[in-house]
């Protein structure tokens, strides 16, 4: 089948050594639109044999194909057409994504514009790649060598589609590897119409495979596959574990970006406006389904009531609605399952906190996985809803008394991917920015992210870093090269 016709079939092929195939059993499975709960297409069920099949594309690729070959330049140029082909198809992509997600369509061409932008930077990048040449004595040269991993095995979530995809090839493409894709069973469309875009932006066969499936049944074998050099993973703390225990047998690079529990603190002292916007931005932006998603909320107890009210009536405005429709704020969660994990959550939330608004579905809307904007207030930093990622639109307010109380309730998390902190107060905030344990902080704001600057996680919240001039390095390899200037034999016999 040729690769125009995909979208409009509606029954995906994979994408293995530049050629549309369906997976070796035929075995497809369904893929919805989480606003109507609607089967919009339908994606091949890849078992270990399509992985292996894509691992070995890989594999030829990188030792043996024109890319093995290739220059810094032409990869760069390679990302730059794609970055083009992005932009160029952005109402497509992002109205696609928009009914996979369940996304507001506005947040979609952010996030498409976002992929794009990532693709340039890398696309940039790879030819600022540069070794070293070491200091040792004047009888010998010392270089260190940067060589690219081999083959990337990239297992990414559905709260953010293309982009994670985006954030997964770039790198490794600029780097010089060759990849294995494997997008979340819940959001497979777009990275699929990515490949369409492949070959015409100059990627040779083999460079990017794009294989379907389960976790367990797909992204388990490419984890565990001898061919497979590193994985980048995206996804929940408890697969990230799996992952880890899996990657050892055959001692695979890993990088993991595992999400949190994020503490969104607030001092007395902050701009209160700009404060009850950054509490509900913080959380509920992406219906809640972001790994830095703001859903611990600290709030300084001289304004913590003010803030409360403040937020609630605030939050009870918030449009949910047709994610396709432009005025739409919050669309509903990804899929049935993950509503039905909300859901728990919400039961649980009011056995152990206090409810300000939400906590249900919204009355007026019939189909769809939608959940109204929670709050959850006099949380205590033990309870669960405190500990655990919902990855919905859940917030747990919870009151401190001063900068230490903050500073001590923000870190008593397994997590620590990110944090955030509300001050007009430069000393006290850097004080914070100091003592917070987490991979990235705001001050007076929360979630922008640039590909210019480094996204990761300390403690549970995984390893590695991805975006920035760093995110290149976990797809690159450092080789020693040892160049004996001194004539004479070694003289030791
Ligand atoms: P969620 O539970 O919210 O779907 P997951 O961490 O399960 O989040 O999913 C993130 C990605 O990890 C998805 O692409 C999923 O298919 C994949 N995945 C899930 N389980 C495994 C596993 N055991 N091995 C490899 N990949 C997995
Ligand atoms: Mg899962």
């Amino acid at each position: 089948m040729p690769s125009g016709v995909q979208a409009e079939t509606k029954t995906y092929q994979i994408f293995i050594n530049g050629q549309w195939t369906d997976s070796a059993s035929k075995k497809t499975f369904p893929v919805y639109d989480p606003s109507t709960e609607e089967v919009i297409a339908q994606v091949p069920d890849c078992r270990s044999e399509d992985v292996n099949r894509a691992v070995t594309a890989a594999k030829a690729a990188f030792e043996d194909g024109p890319w093995a070959t290739t220059t810094a330049q032409e990869r760069g140029r390679v990302l730059f057409r794609l970055a083009e082909k992005v932009r160029a198809n952005l109402p497509a992509l992002a109205e696609l994504e928009c009914r996979n997600s369940g996304k507001p369509i506005v947040e979609a061409e952010f996030d498409m514009n976002d992929a794009a932008t990532c693709f340039e930077y890398y696309g940039g990048l790879a030819t600022k790649v540069m070794g070293y040449v070491n200091p040792v004595p004047d009888n010998a040269m010392s270089l260190s060598l940067k060589e690219p991993v081999g083959v990337a095995g990239q297992i990414i979530p559905w709260n953010y589609p293309l982009l994670m995809a985006a954030w997964k090839l770039a790198p490794a493409v600029a780097a010089g590897c060759t990849c294995v894709l494997k997008p979340a069973e819940q959001t497979p469309l777009t990275a699929l119409e990515l490949a369409r875009y492949f070959a015409d932006c100059g990627l040779p066969p083999g460079v990017v495979n794009i294989v379907t499936g389960l976790g367990e049944t797909c992204g388990a074998p490419l984890v565990q596959h001898p061919d497979v050099n590193k994985i980048a993973f995206t996804g929940s703390a408890a697969v990230g574990k799996i992952i880890v225990q899996q990657a050892a047998d055959t001692v695979k690079r890993v990088t993991l970006e595992l999400g949190g529990k994020s503490p969104n603190i607030f001092f007395a002292d902050a701009d209160f406006e700009a404060a009850i916007d950054g509490a509900l931005f913080g959380v509920f932006i992406n219906q809640g389904e972001v790994c830095s998603a703001g859903s611990r909320i600290l709030v300084q107890k001289s304004i913590y009531k003010n803030f409360i009210e403040a937020m609630t009536e605030k939050a009870k405005k918030i449009k949910l609605g047709p994610p396709l429709e432009r005025e739409t704020k919050m669309g509903p969660l990804v899929s049935k399952e993950q509503y039905d994990r909300v859901n728990e959550y919400l039961a649980l939330g009011k056995k152990e906190a206090k409810l300000a608004s939400g906590g249900s579905r919204p009355e007026k809307i019939a189909t769809g996985y939608y959940v109204q904007p929670t709050i959850f207030y006099d949380v205590n930093n033990s309870a669960r809803i405190a500990r655990e990622e919902i990855f919905g639109p859940v917030a747990a307010v919870i009151p401190f008394e001063d900068e230490r109380d903050a500073l001590k309730i923000a870190n008593d998390s397994p997590y620590g991917l990110a944090a955030a902190v509300w001050t007009r107060d430069i000393f006290k905030a850097m004080r914070a920015v100091r003592a917070l344990r987490s991979g990235v902080v705001w001050v007076n704001h929360m979630q922008p992210t640039y590909v210019e600057a480094p996204w990761g996680g300390y403690k549970q919240s995984g390893f590695g870093r991805e975006l920035g001039p760093g995110g290149i390095e976990e797809y690159l390899e450092t080789k020693q090269v040892f160049i004996n200037l001194n004539e004479q034999p070694i003289g030791w016999y």
